[in-house]
């Protein structure tokens, strides 16, 4: 499976490695892919009506180039960075209100106040249907401020994409490591994202829970989904809240962390157990929690870690905390080894596994597959499998 191969990504649902990232959709010339959301995750669903195989699905999915052994796009975007710091919105309430620093979110909205941007693609949660995202290009510092927050269910962020191209402008895109993939891909087959996005922002990601286990968290806590408008995953603080609304009432509330236990306990798409890009390397900057930060940063509010991979990135973050939008730290050199190292131990697992999977998909080279598999068996022996995020 490569670029200039026919087919479609029809191959890569039956190998069970489509992560609903949303690109084929994005490119399709002939309308007949779409994003299929099922009770667990997205999936792309090809039309076999419509589709005439011409591959360009296939050259965008960033599943179908692990397929193809393909060492994807990362490396050539890293232009000797990447540099890491502690960042944070300064104001109070975005801070609060984000994820971890609120870093995402007060940098789109400086960066679109200051005309750098027109707008950015973010995710949200579809109107009055709390199990779904909408993916959607947002173009007042509103719309960004109402997608702040991490949405742990599926999202399918590069569907976004089509109001990008349906608009002349400048543009960030946020996502998760593989619709960052998915949206250098789609840059090199179609020079309209290349020049409309300017600013590719990557979200760290441990997995995407399925939409079943939020269901299934509602269920046991006795919240009838019937009677729920809306749900911040995060916010309140840091690691914050997780709350449940009905119109502006909140009907049920715990710590992030109980929720995240429930829903990382639940399904987990094989796109995502085969991921090893939890840090969204093909970014320009990308963004994640300060877990085990040395004291703590529930103290001073919350903190994104933040990694920095791109000229321009590192541009309009000056910019930002030059006119005070955002304040920055230098974490601790050894937290970051720390954090580093235990990414990239999760990263060997994930590839041992995928090679091992791949190998046994293709039904061929069995060598290979069992000594990935006495590779990931090692690995998971020594570290044993542990369900919080990194
Ligand atoms: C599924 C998932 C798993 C994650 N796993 C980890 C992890 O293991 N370790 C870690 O350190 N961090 C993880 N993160 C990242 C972390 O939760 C924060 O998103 C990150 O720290 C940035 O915080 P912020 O306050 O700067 O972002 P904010 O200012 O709150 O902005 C968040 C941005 O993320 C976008 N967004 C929200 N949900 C999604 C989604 N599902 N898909 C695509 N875009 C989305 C929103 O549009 C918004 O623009 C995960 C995020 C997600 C969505």
């Amino acid at each position: 499976m490569t670029r200039d191969e026919s087919g479609s990504v029809e191959q890569v649902v039956k190998a069970l490695v489509c992560c609903g990232c949303g690109a084929c959709a994005v490119i399709c010339p002939r309308g007949a892919v779409r994003i299929a959301e099922g009770e667990h995750f997205n999936r792309a669903h090809v039309d076999a009506e419509l589709c005439v195989e011409c591959g360009r699905c296939l050259g965008v999915c960033p599943a179908a180039g692990a397929i193809a052994g393909e060492e994807g796009c990362a490396a050539r975007h890293t232009e000797g960075f990447p540099e890491h710091l502690l960042l944070s919105a300064a104001d109070d309430e975005v801070r609060r209100d984000g994820a971890s620093g609120g870093l995402i979110t007060a940098l789109l909205a400086d960066l679109l106040d200051k005309g750098m941007i027109d707008g950015a693609v973010v995710v949200r949660q579809a109107e009055g249907r709390p199990l779904y995202c909408r993916p959607t290009l947002a173009e007042s510092a509103a719309e960004i401020l109402a997608a702040r927050g991490s949405r742990y269910q599926p999202a399918s962020a590069c569907l976004g994409l089509r109001e990008v191209a349906e608009r002349e402008g400048r543009y960030a895109f946020v996502g998760k490591g593989c619709e960052i993939t998915a949206l250098r891909k789609l840059q090199a087959a179609e020079p309209l994202f290349e020049e409309r996005i300017v600013l590719a922002v990557g979200l760290f990601c441990a997995a995407t829970p399925a939409r079943s286990s939020t269901r299934g968290f509602l269920d046991s806590v006795g919240v009838d989904l019937a009677g729920v408008s809306s749900i911040d995953y995060r916010g309140q603080g840091w690691p914050g809240m997780f709350s449940v609304m009905n119109g502006t009432r909140v009907i049920y509330g715990c710590a992030y962390r109980q929720a995240w236990d429930f829903l990382a306990g639940g399904p987990r798409s094989l796109a995502c157990l085969l991921c090893d890009d939890g840090m969204a390397r093909a970014s320009d900057i990308s963004a994640g929690d300060p877990w085990g930060l040395p004291g703590g940063s529930e103290a001073g509010g919350g903190l994104s870690f933040a990694l920095v991979r791109k000229e321009a990135a590192r541009e309009a973050l000056a910019q930002s905390l030059e006119s005070g939008a955002l304040r920055a730290d230098t974490p601790p050199r050894e937290w970051v080894s720390g954090r580093l190292e235990r990414q990239r131990s999760r990263e060997v697992r994930a590839s041992a596994a995928r090679d091992t999977y791949l190998a046994l998909f293709r039904r061929k080279r069995v060598l290979a597959a069992l000594k990935g598999g006495l590779r990931c068996f090692r690995t998971i022996f020594r570290q044993r499998l542990r369900r919080d995020q990194y």
